[in-house]
């Protein structure tokens, strides 16, 4: 089985080789390690070979990885879905979120981070296919909650997040969910209402290709840096 650190490095080659095909630079794209179900020595072990960004789901299992870690130069980002009564321990302890898509919680985030640290960073979560199992704002609904948001004062919205529907097979199908959402995204930055607004959040470990054909600059790969999950 090949090593977290081997893993990690395939990754990293297939971003670098994305960005090149498609004229971007790659220091344009993050790589967001997604941790979930996986143990703190895996993050260990990734953070060994230079990997800062982390992704987490789900809260407890986040807090407890944070906490054994305790490493300050780690970035956390929570990519979960987020009930009210979450948002206190998230505005404490992540640098970022990327899954709101409802101006009640990105409020409490604002009104529950403590002063001491920066404004959270805040991708808008948008439901690209209308799928009902995901969560997630229509497109319509996008510009009406971002403009709430930029109002907050301990919140910096920095764009959008999605999760496309996986490839079907059906190479134009998934490619426009892709493109929809890189339209959206420069249609909200061309538009002079924001003014951090430089954060497009899609592509996982089966598309991240796709992904950053279409403008994505935070890509979130799991599995194909730590191997499988357990259901
Ligand atoms: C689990 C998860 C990922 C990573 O998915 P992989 O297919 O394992 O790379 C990315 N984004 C979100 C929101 C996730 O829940």
């Amino acid at each position: 089985m090949p090593s977290i650190a081997d893993r990690l490095e395939t990754v990293r080659d297939r971003i670098c080789q994305a960005t090149h095909e498609n004229h971007r630079s790659d220091s344009d794209i993050l790589l967001l390690a997604v941790s979930k179900k996986h143990p703190a020595s895996a993050i260990a072990a990734a953070h060994a070979v230079g990997q800062n960004h982390f992704g987490e789901n789900y809260l407890q299992e986040a807090l407890d990885k944070i906490e054994s870690l305790s490493m300050p130069e780690l970035i956390w980002h929570f990519i979960g879905p987020i009930q009210s009564n979450k948002t206190r321990a998230i505005a404490e302890n992540f640098h970022w979120v990327h899954t709101v898509d409802r101006l009640k919680i990105a409020q409490r985030l604002s009104n529950q981070r403590p002063a001491a640290l920066a404004p959270i960073n805040l991708c808008i979560q948008v439901n690209i296919d209308n799928e009902l199992s995901k969560s997630g704002v229509t497109i319509e609904e996008v510009e009406e909650l971002a403009v709430a948001i930029e109002n907050l004062p301990n919140i910096k919205l920095r764009g959008l997040m999605a999760i496309p529907r996986p490839n079907t097979g059906d190479i134009n199908e998934g490619s426009n969910a892709f493109k929809k959402m890189y339209d959206l995204f420069n249609q909200l930055k061309s538009n002079n209402l924001f003014s951090n607004f430089d954060t497009l959040s899609m592509g996982m470990s089966a598309d991240l290709e796709m992904a950053i054909a279409n403008g994505s600059t935070i890509v979130r790969i799991g599995t194909d840096i730590f191997g499988p999950r357990e259901k």
